[in-house]
């Protein structure tokens, strides 16, 4: 057991209460140890629920954002997962958890040194079933596709057409849009690749750098 396991299980349950979190959520969140992927001169604040730096101008999002989104992916076992924006790994950790050793999390980052960082705690931590990848993932993943369910944890200009052609029919990507006012897209794609829209909600991500995301 670790120091850091009464304090994370306190904020997990606030955050079930709160959000109505499935009981996968609430495991995977109270599993994850989210101060070994924050820098370590942050860790004692690795279970207050706000957002937090990782360097190169990029942030580690709240712990009740990780929660909304896996909440609404509605993640099964087994599933395959493709995460954009990587930053410390700790979202597609939790997500990994939730998929278990059948599933598989892809996840994208444009930056080499924060996806080497995310490898090296995932093989501490002996998380097997996920890949990191360094690209621009506004364009997807086209190796591992398709996927049962896409996310994106930076806000991109428009939905990027590359991922909606990855996702599988029946599957559900979840969206960032917006540059300084961003709203929280639910995509779902029905049996016959019809698309639809839902609208969740304000959000406040960095911006999706990258062909069909925003200028570096
Ligand atoms: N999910 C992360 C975590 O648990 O720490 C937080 C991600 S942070 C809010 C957004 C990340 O998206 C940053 O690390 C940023 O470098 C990355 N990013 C931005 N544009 C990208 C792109 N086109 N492809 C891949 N990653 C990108």
């Amino acid at each position: 057991m670790d120091e850091y396991r009464e304090k994370r299980k306190r904020l997990v349950e606030r955050l079930r209460d709160e959000f109505g979190l499935s009981d996968d959520v609430v495991k995977a969140m109270i599993e994850v140890p989210r101060h070994l992927f924050v820098p370590p001169h942050y860790r004692g604040e690795a279970y207050n629920d706000y957002p937090l730096p990782i360097g190169h101008g990029q942030t580690i999002s709240a712990p009740h954002m990780v929660a909304i989104m896996c909440n609404l992916l509605d993640l099964k076992r087994g599933m395959r997962v493709l995460e954009i924006g990587t930053g410390t790994g700790y979202h597609a950790a939790v997500v990994s958890r939730i998929v278990g050793d059948e599933g598989l999390v892809v996840t994208v980052e444009r930056i080499a040194e924060l996806a080497e960082r995310a490898r090296e705690v995932y093989q501490t931590l002996g998380y097997r079933n996920i890949r990191v990848v360094v690209g621009d993932g506004s364009r997807g993943y086209e190796e591992e596709a398709p996927y049962d369910r896409i996310y994106v944890t930076a806000s991109a200009p428009k939905i990027p057409d590359k991922l909606l052609f990855q996702l599988k029919p029946g599957g559900k990507l979840l969206i960032p849009v917006g540059d300084f006012i961003q709203y929280l897209y639910i995509v779902e794609k029905d049996e016959y690749g019809q698309i639809t829209k839902k609208n969740w909600g304000a959000v406040r991500f960095v911006p999706l750098v990258g062909e069909e995301g925003f200028e570096d």
